[in-house]
C-alpha cells in the first residue's frame, strides 16, 4: 500500500481492508513515501510524522504493517526500487499487489521504469464509485492493453475523504474528527501539523 499518507485517513484504511479481503492477501504493508519525486511543488510533512501516524492508524490490525523502507533509503523514492527490495526480502514466489490511488496509477508511464513495475506485481487502483478501469486505460493506452491482467479496480464505497481535504480542514480550524482514527487526530493536534500551510515541526 503506497502513498504519501499526509495524513493517513479512513479512506486508506478501508481500501487496504477491502483489498486484503478481495485478493486474499496475507498481509498489507503500508509504505509511506520517503522523498516523493513527484511532490516538488508542495511541502510534504517530514516522513517521521507520516510514518508515526500510519503506525498509530494501523496498530490494532494484526495483518497491517508499516514499513520504513522508503524513508530510510536516501534519495528520491521510486516505487520500482521499493518493489525490488520487497521482492528481494520476500522471495520470488510471493504474489505482490501494489495498492494505491487510481489517479496515481494512471500516471505510471511518467514513473521510473514502468515495464519493470508491471513485471514486479499486480496493480490495485483505488477509487471512488463511478470510476472505471477505462479511465486508467485512457491514460495508459497501449501499455495498459498489453498488461491488462495486471490492473485491478477497487471501488471504495461512499468515502470522499482525501488527505488534501484533511490538511485544508485543519488549516481552516474545522473538525477532522471521524475523518481519521482518533490517535491520528490527536497526533496532528499535538504536533500542530498542517497549520498555516507551514512544513510541520520535527518529531521530538
Ligand atoms: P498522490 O498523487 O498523492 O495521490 C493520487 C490520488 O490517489 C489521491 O487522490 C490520493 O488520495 C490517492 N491515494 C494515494 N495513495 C492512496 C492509497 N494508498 N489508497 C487510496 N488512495 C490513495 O499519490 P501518492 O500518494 O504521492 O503516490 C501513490 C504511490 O505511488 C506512492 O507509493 C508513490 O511512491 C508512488 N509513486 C511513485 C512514483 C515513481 O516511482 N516515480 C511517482 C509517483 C507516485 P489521498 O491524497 O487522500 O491519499
Amino acid at each position: 500500500m503506497g502513498g504519501t499518507f499526509d495524513p493517513i485517513h479512513f479512506g486508506h484504511l478501508i481500501a487496504a481492508e477491502l483489498a486484503r479481503t478481495r485478493f486474499t492477501l496475507d498481509l498489507v504493508i503500508f509504505v509511506p513515501t520517503g522523498d516523493p519525486p513527484h511532490k516538488r511543488c508542495r511541502p510534504v510533512s517530514p516522513a517521521e510524522h507520516r510514518y508515526a501516524m500510519a503506525v498509530l492508524a494501523t496498530a490494532d490490525h494484526p495483518l497491517f504493517q508499516v514499513s520504513r523502507l522508503e524513508m530510510d533509503r536516501p534519495g528520491p523514492s521510486f516505487s520500482v526500487d521499493t518493489l525490488e527490495e520487497i521482492r528481494r526480502r520476500l522471495g520470488p514466489t510471493v504474489d505482490l499487489y501494489f495498492i494505491t490511488g487510481a489517479d496515481a496509477i494512471s500516471d505510471m508511464l511518467t514513473w521510473k521504469d514502468p515495464q519493470r513495475l508491471v513485471d514486479f506485481c499486480h496493480w490495485v487502483a483505488v477509487s471512488r464509485p463511478g470510476y472505471s478501469l477505462q479511465d486508467v486505460e485512457a491514460k495508459l493506452g497501449d501499455f495498459y492493453r498489453r498488461h491488462r491482467e495486471r490492473f485491478h479496480l477497487l471501488e471504495v464505497p461512499g468515502i470522499a475523504i482525501s488527505s488534501t481535504d484533511i490538511r485544508e480542514r485543519v488549516r481552516n480550524g474545522q473538525s477532522i474528527r471521524y475523518f481519521v482514527p482518533e490517535a491520528v487526530r490527536l497526533y496532528i493536534q499535538k504536533y500542530a501539523l498542517y497549520q498555516d500551510g507551514q512544513i510541520s515541526p520535527k518529531v521530538r
